[in-house]
């Protein structure tokens, strides 16, 4: 675990969430503000910093999130939704523990500023 990491007390359940979904190497859960009528982070159950971290140390796991943000949009949205990483401080990551937002349900904008 990630050294006081929230993202991985949320995975080890020592703060409280809203599960959405699990697989072996992935954990999903609403996010507390949402953005959209489906808005849940998908996170590697081990702690990495960002995806391409998570990508170069666990291919497996970072596959793992891919798949379960797929599984939701489907459950949520038939397939239709954004997958976002904020990677770095200037991209607004505010949580150092790989997480994609997946955000659907609504019509989206783009370019997302
Ligand atoms: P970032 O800005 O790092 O891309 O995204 C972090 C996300 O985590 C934000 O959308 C924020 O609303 C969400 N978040 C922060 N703290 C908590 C929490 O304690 N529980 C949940 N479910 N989401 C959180
Ligand atoms: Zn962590």
């Amino acid at each position: 675990m990630g050294t006081d990491c929230l993202f991985c007390k949320i995975v080890a359940g020592e703060i409280p969430a809203e599960r959405v979904a699990e697989s072996e190497l992935a954990f999903a859960f609403r996010d507390v503000n949402p953005q959209a009528p489906t808005h849940v982070l998908v996170v590697p159950k081990r702690h990495e910093p960002d995806i391409g971290s998570l990508a170069a140390a666990d291919p497996a796991a970072a596959v793992a999130v891919l798949d379960l943000a797929r599984h939701i949009a489907d459950e949520e949205n038939g397939g239709s939704y954004r997958l976002v990483f904020n990677t770095g401080a200037d991209a607004q990551q505010t949580v150092f523990h790989c997480h994609g937002h997946v955000i659907a349900g609504r019509s989206l904008t783009w370019p997302p500023g």
